[in-house]
């Protein structure tokens, strides 16, 4: 391969390791950076409302993880993404992508190249990463994960058979051992954690996430982690799973109306 063919494999490569700016209906419009390997879905989770469809890497350490795009690679797709959209109309930068993100080792540094290049730029535009929390006991994740404005951290349920049935880890993984790592972390990083909830429905009783003996322990467990913002949304988008719904819009706003009761009302968000 010619060099000018590798700077053009490079840049084909790299506009998709940065994607956007998006509107999202949570964040607003928001410049993705996804820093895990291309063309597949990499990921510790299997959940059944998948967006990205089946987890066929299934990863549990980043020290495991290959092919994954490099800092000064994702470094130079930032840049030049910067330079040819407008960074004024950007609310956020969003760390997401082909799975789980805190699955990249080089995530500290990234983070940090980032941070470098919009202080360069004089840009003030917040960095946050959507993260599915199972990785917290990982000392390398936790400092990586110190250096976001925002940490969005995935708690669906707290009830180990409604996890495992919809959430589908990929390991052996207990749900209060994420719980305690999330406190722990909460602990480590104050407001700048937010917990994200998927509230759905299914023709299965074990993914109902609704159920009265699954939701009221979910509220006692939110109240103890005391994030700065829990957010609840339900499907937007095709799952990977046919028998998975939806739930109503009032069903999401009876969620939120008890957890307001406990956290207070600016801390609790429904998208639908
Ligand atoms: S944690 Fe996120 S990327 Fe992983 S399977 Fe679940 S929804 Fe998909």
């Amino acid at each position: 391969m010619t060099v000018k063919e590798d700077e053009r494999k490079l840049h084909l490569e790299m506009g998709k390791i940065i994607y956007g700016p998006v509107p999202s209906r949570r964040f607003g419009p928001s410049l993705g950076i996804n820093p895990l390997p291309l063309n597949k879905k990499s990921c510790s989770f299997n959940c059944v409302y998948c967006q990205l469809g089946v987890t066929n890497n299934p990863i549990m350490n980043p020290m495991d993880l290959e092919n994954y795009p490099s800092t000064d690679v994702i470094m130079r797709a930032f840049k030049d993404r910067l330079r040819r959209i407008d960074p004024s109309k950007i609310n956020v930068i969003t760390f997401s992508g082909n799975g789980e993100p805190t699955l990249n080792p080089e995530l500290r540094e990234i983070i940090r190249g980032i941070r470098e290049i919009l202080d360069e730029l004089n840009l003030d535009v917040p960095i946050q990463i959507l993260t599915n929390s199972s990785l917290f006991h990982l000392p390398m994740v936790r400092e990586a994960l110190k250096e976001f404005d925002y940490v969005i951290a995935k708690l669906d349920t707290v009830d180990q058979r409604c996890f495992l049935s919809l959430n589908r880890p990929i390991a052996e993984m207990n749900i209060s051992d994420i719980i305690k790592w999330i406190k722990f972390l909460r602990g480590e990083i104050g407001e700048r954690l937010i917990i994200q909830s998927m509230i759905i429905d299914s023709d299965r009783m074990e993914l109902k996430n609704y159920r009265e003996e699954v939701i009221s322990k979910f509220l006692d467990v939110v109240e103890e982690i005391d994030p700065a913002l829990v957010q609840l949304y339900t499907l937007d988008r095709p799952p990977s799973e046919p028998d998975v719904y939806r739930v109503p819009r009032g069903m999401l706003l009876g969620i939120a109306s008890r957890l307001r009761a406990r956290l207070g009302e600016e801390r609790v968000m429904v998208y639908y």
